[in-house]
Order: C-alpha cells, then sequence, then structure tokens
C-alpha cells in the first residue's frame, strides 16, 4: 500500500488552506476530493463576504478565527492580487427599539477586536447610502467582498509550488485506523488504497458522517449534522447600494440583508430553512416574504425585481432551536486517534477564517 505523510479529505476552501499551511510547514500533502475540482461545495455556494467578527460570542474559535483570518485574507488578497472590496457594512436599524441594540453590538464587536465601528444618525448613513431607509446604523469598516474562487485557485496553487498534490473525482470510502497512521480506501474510476500518517477530514457537510465511519474511530465523538439552507435571491438591475446592508440581528437569524458580489451583482438573502439533506433548489414562492423586509431598510425596492438566484447549505451540528453553534476543530487531544484532526460545523464565517483555521490545524498537529 503507498504511504503519503498527510492527506486532507476536501478541497473546499478550508480544506484548501489547511492544505496550504501543512505544505508550507513542510509537509507532504495530498489533498482528495470527490468532485471534479476544487471548490464546489458550499465554498461556492455563500456571500463571498469578507466578515469583520462582530456577532460571535467572545473566546470563541469563530470570533478568534474570523478576526485573525480577515487580517489575514486582506494581507493575503493584496499579495496575490485576487480580486477583493473592503466595501464596508452598515447594520441598519429601522425603529426605536433596535436603535437600542447597535451600542451592545458594537461592544460585542470591540470584546472580538474588530476595529473602527462607528454608530452613525439616519442623516449619517443617508449621505453614504441615498436610497437607505433608517433610523440609526452601524458601520463596520472592515467587512469587505471577495471573489472566493479566485481565493481557492491561488490556494491550489501554493499547495503544488510547495509539492503538494490535489486528485479530484476521488471520494474516500472506508477509513481504518491502523497502528502506524490511518489506511484509506479511495473510490472513482480508479480506485486506491492508501496509509497516512496524518488525515485531516474537511470533508465539509459530509465530515461527520465520514468520522463515523472510520474504523476505530470513536463514533460517539463526532456530532450529529444538521442542514441549514440559505436561500438567495438576486436582483435585476443594478445595486442601489455600495456596502453591504443587514437589518439589525433577530434572534435565530441575521435577517434579510444585501450583499453585492464583485461583478456588482446585489442579492438577498440567505435565509434559513432547515432540511433533511443537502439540496440546493431555490423554490420562487420564498422571495415573497423578502419584499417586505427590505423594504423596511429600502422603501424603494419595485415589485417583481427579486428572482431566484442560488442556495448553500449551512453545515449544522446543532438542530434547529439549539443555541448556536462554535466551530469544532477535534484532534487527538478530544478523540484519542493520533494523526486524525475532524473539522466539524464549519459554517459562517468559514471562508473569512480559513487560513487561521489552516494555522490552528498547524498548531494542533505539532503539539500532538
Ligand atoms: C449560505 C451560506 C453563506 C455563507 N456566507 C459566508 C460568507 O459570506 N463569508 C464567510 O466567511 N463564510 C460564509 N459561509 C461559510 C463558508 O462558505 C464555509 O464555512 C466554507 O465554504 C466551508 O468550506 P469547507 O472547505 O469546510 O467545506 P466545502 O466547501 O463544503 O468543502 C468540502 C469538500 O469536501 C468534499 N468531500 C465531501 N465528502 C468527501 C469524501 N468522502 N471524499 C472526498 N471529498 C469529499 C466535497 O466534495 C467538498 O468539495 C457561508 C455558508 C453558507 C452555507
Amino acid at each position: 500500500m503507498e504511504s503519503v505523510d498527510c492527506v486532507v479529505i476536501g478541497a473546499g476552501v478550508v480544506g484548501l488552506a489547511v492544505a496550504r499551511a501543512l505544505a508550507l510547514a513542510g509537509r507532504e500533502v495530498l489533498v482528495i476530493e470527490a468532485a471534479e475540482g476544487i471548490g464546489t461545495g458550499t465554498s461556492s455556494r455563500n456571500s463571498e463576504v469578507i466578515h469583520a467578527g462582530i456577532y460571535y460570542p467572545a473566546g470563541s474559535l469563530m470570533a478568534r478565527h474570523c478576526v485573525a483570518g480577515r487580517r489575514a485574507l486582506y494581507a493575503y488578497c493584496q499579495e496575490r492580487g485576487i480580486a477583493h472590496r473592503n466595501c464596508g457594512k452598515l447594520i441598519v436599524a429601522t425603529s426605536a427599539e433596535e436603535d437600542g441594540k447597535l451600542e451592545g453590538i458594537k461592544a460585542r464587536a470591540e470584546a472580538n477586536g474588530v476595529e473602527g465601528m462607528k454608530v452613525l444618525t439616519a442623516a449619517e448613513a443617508q449621505a453614504m447610502e441615498a436610497e437607505l431607509f433608517c433610523t440609526s446604523a452601524l458601520l463596520s469598516p472592515t467587512t469587505g467582498i471577495i471573489d472566493s474562487h479566485a481565493y481557492m485557485l491561488a490556494l491550489q496553487g501554493d499547495i503544488e509550488n510547495a509539492g503538494g498534490m490535489l486528485v479530484f473525482h476521488s471520494p474516500v470510502e472506508a477509513a481504518r485506523i491502523v497502528p502506524d497512521g490511518i489506511e484509506l480506501d479511495i473510490g472513482g474510476a480508479e480506485p486506491m488504497s492508501l496509509k497516512a500518517k496524518l488525515v485531516v477530514n474537511s470533508a465539509g457537510l459530509n465530515a461527520p458522517d465520514l468520522a463515523r465511519h472510520f474504523k476505530g474511530f470513536p463514533a460517539e465523538k463526532a456530532p450529529p449534522a444538521y442542514y441549514a439552507k440559505g436561500n438567495y435571491f438576486t436582483l435585476a438591475g443594478r445595486s442601489p447600494f455600495s456596502r453591504l446592508i443587514y437589518p439589525v440581528p433577530v434572534p435565530g437569524g441575521l435577517g434579510v440583508h444585501l450583499t453585492i458580489d464583485m461583478g456588482g451583482q446585489a442579492k438577498f438573502g440567505p435565509d434559513v430553512e432547515w432540511v433533511e439533506r443537502p439540496e440546493y433548489e431555490v423554490d420562487p414562492r420564498r422571495g415573497e416574504s423578502f419584499y417586505a423586509a427590505v423594504r423596511r431598510y429600502w422603501p424603494g425596492l419595485k415589485d417583481g425585481t427579486l428572482q431566484p438566484g442560488y442556495a448553500g447549505v449551512r453545515p449544522k451540528i446543532v438542530p434547529k432551536g439549539a443555541p448556536g453553534q462554535d466551530f469544532v476543530v477535534q484532534g487527538p487531544e478530544t478523540h484519542g486517534v493520533p494523526g486524525l484532526v475532524n473539522l466539524f460545523g464549519i459554517e459562517s464565517p468559514g471562508l473569512t477564517a480559513s487560513l487561521s483555521l489552516g494555522e490552528h490545524v498547524v498548531e494542533l498537529v505539532r503539539a500532538a
């Protein structure tokens, strides 16, 4: 059986960032991906927002990796010429009750180390965005947008330049923990088996199920998997805003917000629809409830201008109604299997956090 030092399962943005960090740390790395190319899963079905790190509980992995990952990501984009725009975001209050919440959001962001947050009057916010209605707003100047595919291509380039390899059409179908590593059975057109000293399970939505089926892995350490689909509706015509616009969050969600991609396309969403298994069809009827929500901060939204866009699925590890989840980066210190790292529940802000998560895995493995 062939042997390799490290295998990363999954070529999404997180798997790629982990593989890059391992390769730059001098490890031999093979990325094994079931699909035909990089980033075909959740990594190409998100908002492409570089998040500031505002809402996450202080001290959580989400807070820490979002802020560190965001700083690293802007620097990386600049260094590598990856299209991105530090456009900023406005969190808009539309009632006296919401006005009272902005200071609290600002304080939470500052506790996470987010820079430059500023409460604005309605007039100040409207001077920045003429079509906006609000009673006050909170400016997050470090929020931005990125061409996530260009980012993933740059990560792939770094992996290959450092001597790493990627293989596609190669689903990991079974695994066994053996005394000197982990054996993997890989299916696809050219099935094969190989042994690795280190395996990083970065299979996104599939990661809990995959870990549970590793022979010799304590199955109770793999969390259950739940799926929360997020549907987007795109706006016909030009974006009326140059910044991202978010309502004040409601319990359980960020509300129907507006983001813009690098091509200037404005989209609203994602909403939250719990589903039994990942599926990506957008039901046009879900758009009906978007109009009233958006008109609270953009009264100029015209009937019939929202079109079904696309959907992504959040890899949840807690069920509907449970308090929010954090990223889980699980190494031998938790599950007792040497040479295995599992990444569970890497939902938003996973894209923003990816470079920092890569460093985290390298540290975890070094310490093991
Ligand atoms: C609706 C939505 C909006 C979001 N918006 C943002 C945002 O604006 N900003 C932000 O920072 N984050 C955002 N996120 C989060 C971000 O998209 C994810 O955290 C990130 O893409 C996760 O990357 P990943 O590599 O873990 O998973 P994925 O991209 O899903 O990659 C996992 C890969 O593993 C492969 N795989 C699975 N099983 C196997 C197997 N057995 N063998 C081999 N390969 C396998 C899959 O084919 C896939 O390519 C959003 C997420 C969602 C759902």
